[in-house]
């Protein structure tokens, strides 16, 4: 695909991500789950199997663009109305998270979604991420220190990553 068709295309993703967002309080509540789903895991109330499933149930409803080139991720920022400068910033921490877990042999994907106070708000929040998905194989303990270096891979972490770590 040409770099012009890539972004005719990421703006319809992300015109379509816009119109089909959250509200806050939704999307408050995705992430709340996440990460007590995540801690469940981490501290052993959950098996690997358990969490795999929670989280794909959960993932499956919260409509989310995914990408997996970094540049991608840059791209549709701006195109969300971020500024150049606060893109790469974001670009940058996500990148770290996602090539944790590459190196794990992990798949991983960025995803984007968006969210308003109400249905009829004006301003509209965009949440960036990375969803990973191990293999099966892998031992829940060995799986429990790779999500903790994958969420502290940034040098930075955010709120959320510090909960996981
Ligand atoms: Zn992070």
């Amino acid at each position: 695909m040409t770099r012009k068709a890539k972004l005719e295309t990421l703006k319809k993703l992300v015109q379509k991500a816009k119109e089909e967002c959250f509200t806050d309080r939704q999307i408050k509540s995705y992430k709340n789950r996440l990460v007590k789903l995540s801690s469940n895991f981490l501290s052993g109330k959950i098996s690997a199997k358990e969490l795999k499933q929670l989280y794909s149930e959960i993932e499956r409803k919260a409509f989310s663009i995914h990408l997996t080139a970094k540049k991608d991720l840059h791209q549709a920022l701006v195109l969300s109305g971020f500024s150049k400068q606060q893109a790469k910033k974001i670009s940058e921490h996500e990148a770290s998270h996602f090539s944790a877990a590459k190196k794990f042999g992990m798949k991983a994907y960025y995803a984007l979604r968006f969210s308003k106070a109400s249905r009829s708000a004006q301003k509209i929040t965009c949440h960036p991420s990375v969803i990973i998905n191990w293999k099966d194989f892998i031992k829940d303990h060995h799986l429990r220190d790779m999500i903790k270096n994958i969420a502290k891979a940034p040098k930075v972490l955010s709120r959320h990553d510090k909960k996981i770590t």
